[in-house]
């Protein structure tokens, strides 16, 4: 499969008004360089989204036709995995085994759900006064814009594209200016397993220029985005000006609670996937950790050193857990926040240096921080790295008034063998996801969002659909 590094516009890669650098964040050394799509670019993206649109090659295909290409795109990103994985951890320094074994598989599973849906979008009829026959229409909305952030770059992607394409849109799709490469890829494939020109556009490039374009331009009806909540905001903002329908899932400061009943060694487990996989720059991470009393000492000490065990090394390497960071922007980003835990009092259990591998790439150390309180930075700011704060509480209220104490909502989990515990721990919990005695689980078919600061609309699973449709009411005289 060929590294496309142009842009994806109406079938036809194009050249961009500009290009920039993407780089290996584990070598420091620039991969390749990538057309940027600026305002004339996403302008003529845009519009052949809106022709493959009103084209009937795509408006009036047949249902299961629209199924089977969605189904063959899994097909095709299924038999070029290894490529793909090994391109997405090039781009953005996640570990070979999470992209080839999680990430990647995720997509194809992905496409597959939403391909079952395509020809399964009914409407309703409703009983309504007079000799009336009323039902509904379920309607794609239109050009989709799907703006997509770095630290999932190609499974975020499919969480827009595959429901977006399944209900009839068609999608300009902006990757991560630090992670552009892997949304090329797919957009190579898009073509090869069929999708008519236009269905779907890729253009990479700077948030504040490709990106804002897009959410400007008044030929998209809908904005799809992931990415933190400070970029959210300004994307409601621009989008309000031109009446687009929105989508956001923000960032987070998910709390993970541990109880003393529960099972301690599957718990630590849980807490380190919850806060190191993805190296943190996650936005479900399990990054504020409250553990009850009695168990709190060993429960931190086991912690600490399996946290000291996290293997940092080169992410091709097939044991290495732990990656650089995706710029070297964010590895500083996340080292001032580690220095600001410990210059406002907090206690380093694990990590809390940067490391190199063959002396070079942007890696931080598995960091673990005990003595935490609520006002400090480390504790109420997302870091997005592999940092984690600890905090005391004292009984299951407090535990729910310190999880619910952020402004955020994405996620939350908690460890207990008490059922009735747990249950009453989802419900009062203020959170999107609620992981028992578990932490990262994903399924396409489960819908992932937030409540609060977090954003609004989901993503994933039968309620996805609903983002990317909208209802038409018909009324049929039957006299
Ligand atoms: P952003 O939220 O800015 O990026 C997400 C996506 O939005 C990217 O494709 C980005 O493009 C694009 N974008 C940026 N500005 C605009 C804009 N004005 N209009 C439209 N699109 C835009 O994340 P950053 O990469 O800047 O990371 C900053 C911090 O945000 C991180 O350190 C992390 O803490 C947090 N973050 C949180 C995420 C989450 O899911 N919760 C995801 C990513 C980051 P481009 O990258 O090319 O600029």
């Amino acid at each position: 499969m060929e590294q496309r590094t142009k842009l994806l516009i109406g079938g036809s890669w194009t050249e961009g008004h500009d290009r920039f650098e993407t780089i290996n964040p584990a070598t420091e050394e620039v991969i390749a360089r990538v057309e940027e799509a600026g305002p004339a670019e996403v302008d003529a993206a845009v519009r052949s989204a809106r022709e493959a649109f009103d084209n009937p090659a795509w408006r009036d295909m047949d249902v299961h036709r629209r199924a089977e290409l969605l189904w063959r795109l899994a097909d095709l990103v299924e038999q070029n995995l290894p490529a793909i994985a090994r391109v997405e951890t090039e781009d953005n320094g996640k570990p070979l085994f999470e992209s080839s074994k999680v990430d990647i598989p995720f997509v194809v599973a992905n496409l597959r759900y939403y391909a079952g849906w395509a020809d399964k979008l009914a409407g309703e009829v409703i009983p309504v006064s007079g000799p009336f026959l009323n039902y509904t229409r379920r309607e794609p909305l239109g050009v989709v814009g799907a703006i997509v952030p770095w630290n999932f770059p190609l499974n975020l992607a499919s969480w827009k594209v595959a429901p977006a394409l399944a209900c009839g849109n068609t999608v300009v799709l902006k990757p991560a200016e630090e992670t552009p490469l892997t949304a090329l890829l797919l957009g190579e494939l898009a073509l090869e397993a069929g999708f008519p020109p236009g269905v779907l556009n890729v253009i990479p490039g700077r948030g504040r220029v490709t990106g804002q374009a897009l959410v400007e331009h008044p030929g998209v009806d809908k904005i799809s985005f992931t990415g933190s909540t400070e970029t959210g905001r300004i994307v409601m903002e621009t989008a309000a000006r031109t009446l687009k329908k929105i989508s956001l899932e923000l960032g987070g400061k998910s709390p993970h609670v541990v109880f003393a009943d529960a099972d301690l060694e599957a718990a630590v487990r849980g807490v380190i996937t919850g806060i190191f996989y993805g190296k943190g720059e996650v936005c479900a991470a399990g990054s504020r950790l409250f553990v009850e009393e009695s168990i709190r000492e060993e429960f931190l000490a086991r912690l600490a050193a399996r946290a000291a065990k996290t293997t940092i090394g080169d992410p091709m390497e097939a044991t290495t857990r732990l990656g650089p960071l995706v710029s070297k922007a964010q590895y500083e980003r996340v080292l001032a926040y580690i220095e600001s835990g410990v210059s406002e009092g907090a206690r380093l259990l694990a990590g809390g240096k940067a490391a190199t591998v063959e002396g070079r790439g942007y890696f931080v150390e598995a960091t673990v921080f005990d003595e935490v309180t609520p006002d400090m930075r480390i504790a109420r700011e997302e870091i997005f790295g592999p940092v984690l704060a600890a905090l005391p509480f004292e009984d299951f209220d407090d535990a729910i008034a310190q999880a619910n104490d952020t402004v955020y909502g994405l996620a939350s989990g908690v460890w207990t063998r008490d059922v009735a515990k747990a249950h009453q721990f989802a419900a009062a919990v203020k959170a999107g996801t609620v992981w028992v005695n578990t932490y990262n689980r994903y399924d396409p078919g489960s819908p992932f969002g937030g409540f609060k600061s977090s954003g609004f609309g989901r993503d994933l699973g039968r309620q996805a659909l609903e983002e990317y449709t909208q209802t038409k009411s018909v009324w049929v005289s039957l006299q």
